[in-house]
């Protein structure tokens, strides 16, 4: 049993998962509200091109984040980093595409914190311009070897992820989450996970979805495991950035 932050676990529980949703799939992660609270599941959503979202979305949002689930920063405009870079400078992506971001978003109530990578294309240098304006990052996608994504209960700056949640659209089995949720009851420490769409919601690209059933399946293994689910803001430096952290 945590607090809202899910920070302070009693019992000094150390091994857990985040959750993360990816893009702009409001209706999807919106319905799965009572499966989360039911699993005292607290998970990020990493929101893109934010200026695309109606008052009644941004509602949607408040909600979630009155939930104890936290809203993250997904980039303006969702761009191909490669070819962005091609074109611009380091500084160019945060002007363009972290600032306006976090404006619109901090205008809607939201607290922003933590950045997702759009298409898992990170870069070491654009990460140190990052942690000026975020306390965590996640970089790269899925790892090879899942145990080298396993990540202390909290005093982490940047994280990778160990698997995905686009379990319906994927076919991922539930062995796949059984292997994963394994290793960090086994190493102890906490494993980031990546999903899009939820539900009903149907996304462009097929693979990007899962549907509540799937979803719960994968809730229910974590708590069989004893993880506990918190955004992913909370393993990283608590209430204070990196920066500051060593200031
Ligand atoms: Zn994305």
């Amino acid at each position: 049993m945590g607090n809202a932050d899910g920070i302070a676990v009693e019992g000094g529980q150390k091994s857990g998962i985040c959750l993360t949703f990816d893009d702009w799939f409001l209706r999807g992660w919106y319905g799965a509200r009572d499966l989360f609270n039911q699993y005292d599941a607290k998970v990020t959503f990493f929101v893109g091109k934010p200026d695309a979202i109606k008052e009644k979305g941004w509602a949607k949002l408040r909600d979630l984040q009155s939930d104890g689930h936290e809203i993250g920063c997904h980039t303006m405009t969702h761009a191909r980093q490669t070819k962005f870079l091609s074109e611009h400078s380091f500084q160019d992506y945060i002007t363009k595409e972290i600032v306006p971001a976090l404006k619109i978003m901090r205008e809607n109530g939201m607290k922003v914190t933590s950045f997702a990578y759009p298409y898992f294309k990170y870069r070491p240098q654009l990460t140190g311009l990052l942690l000026d304006h975020f306390t965590m990052v996640r970089e790269a996608g899925e790892q090879a070897i899942p145990v080298h994504a396993i990540y202390p209960a909290k005093g982490n700056v940047n994280v990778n992820v160990m698997g995905y949640l686009d379990r319906t659209g994927a076919d991922l089995p539930v062995s796949y989450y059984e292997e994963r949720f394994s290793l960090l009851s086994k190493y102890g420490g906490f494993g980031v996970f990546c999903g899009h769409a939820l539900g009903p919601d149907q996304p462009k690209y097929a693979r990007m979805t899962c549907s509540y059933d799937d979803l719960e399946e994968v809730l229910a293994l974590a708590r069989k495991h004893g993880l506990s689910m918190r955004p992913m803001r909370t393993i990283g430096f608590p209430k204070w950035g990196f920066r500051r952290a060593l200031a």
